[in-house]
């Protein structure tokens, strides 16, 4: 059976060592007769995957004991409703960049809630760079500031973190999630959806500063509210399993191969290939300024939409599937995430170059 290069944006490719892994695990968990996905989330068993769990994500991401570790449902949009919920309870107010479409959905949700001010956008720019962020637009008494760290759909990368003072920030790192080493104590909430580079879809993790924790609305539903989460180390109710379970398997991985600095200098290696091959190329066209790239997200164009379909056709038929645009933006987008083989990227960078060659 031959296994395809999956651009996807999410779901994405998982690492071949942790399928691998979970297969021969499937019938038998470790001599417990059971699979991990027939098992009790309150067995013995069990509290050992999930412990395990966040103990790698601690140990990877430097995770600073004043910080909980939640392991929820729901994915990252439901906490585009939590976060309002849970921390927008002194001035009522939170200030917002919006850099793409996920932080823009996510400003729209919390405007349900209370005074949201966009400090900071790149709309007009078609968001193909992260926006200008003028301190003097952001409020002291705003209760806490939101941004998008990786905008997925729109492929850039804050790498200046607004300097917010006392005003606790908030980011979504759904997309660049265990990509390189980032600096938890900087914020005051960090979450994601671990479908894109952590684990199967299902689980959503958000890493909370204590001390912000216990001032949700009287109204925020039980299953919303972080406290409750916290106080019950995740179990609550029963939590997502087996992804949990992968979501460990994914981490030991990691840690086998270097941590994230290793990690980082492998996604920076292969995102290198493939924008020096855009800058080099009189067909294809990266849509985000250079200094503002992700390492995850390529979206890239060529200047017909007829080939930008034969591209993709001729693509997926080569293998290389998932690579066309997001919907609101058109044309292709290569995700890269941590589990995209160089190899990968290699194979689509030499299908570029033919492509070009045979339609120029
Ligand atoms: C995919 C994604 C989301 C949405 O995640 P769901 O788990 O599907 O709700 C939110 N933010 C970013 C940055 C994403 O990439």
């Amino acid at each position: 059976m031959a296994r395809v290069y999956n651009f996807s944006a999410g779901p994405s490719m998982l690492p071949e060592e942790v399928l691998k892994k979970a297969a021969a695990e499937m019938l038998d968990y470790e001599g417990s007769g059971q699979s991990v996905m027939e098992m009790s989330h309150r067995s013995k068993v069990y509290d050992k995957i999930i412990k395990d769990a966040e103990a790698l994500l601690r140990e990877l991401m430097n995770i600073p004991d004043n910080y909980k570790v939640l392991f929820l449902q729901g994915g990252a949009s439901t906490q585009f409703a939590a976060i309002p919920l849970n921390f927008m309870n002194g001035s009522g107010k939170a200030d917002y960049v919006v850099s793409g479409q996920w932080s823009n959905k996510a400003y729209k949700e919390a405007t349900k809630y209370g005074d949201v001010k966009i400090v900071a956008t790149s709309k007009e720019q078609n968001f193909s760079c992260v926006p200008e962020m003028d301190k003097n637009e952001f409020r002291p008494d705003a209760d806490y500031f939101y941004i998008c760290m990786n905008e997925t759909v729109h492929g850039n990368i804050i790498r200046d973190l607004p300097d917010t003072g006392d005003v606790p920030l908030i980011a979504d790192i759904s997309s660049c999630f265990l990509s390189e080493p980032i600096d938890v104590s900087k914020f005051g909430m960090l979450y994601g959806g671990a479908q894109k580079n952590v684990a199967p879809a299902g689980l959503t993790i958000c890493i909370i500063r204590e001390d912000l924790l216990g001032n949700a609305r009287e109204m925020t539903p039980t299953m919303l509210d972080y406290k409750v989460m916290a106080d019950n180390d995740s179990l609550y109710n029963t939590p997502p399993c087996y992804t949990i379970y992968i979501c460990k398997l994914v981490l030991e991985w990691l840690k086998d191969l270097g941590g994230l600095e290793a990690m980082k200098a492998r996604n920076e290696k292969k995102a290198k290939l493939l924008y020096d091959f855009l800058d080099n190329s009189k067909m294809f066209k990266g849509t985000v300024v250079p200094k503002d790239r992700s390492l995850m997200n390529v979206p890239f164009v060529t200047d017909s939409e007829e080939l930008n379909a034969k591209f993709v056709k001729e693509a997926t038929e080569a293998g290389l599937v998932n690579i066309k645009g997001h919907r609101s933006v058109g044309g292709m987008r290569a995700s890269i995430y941590n589990a995209m083989p160089y190899e990968g990227v290699e194979k689509l960078v030499k299908f570029m170059a033919d492509f070009e060659a045979a339609n120029s």
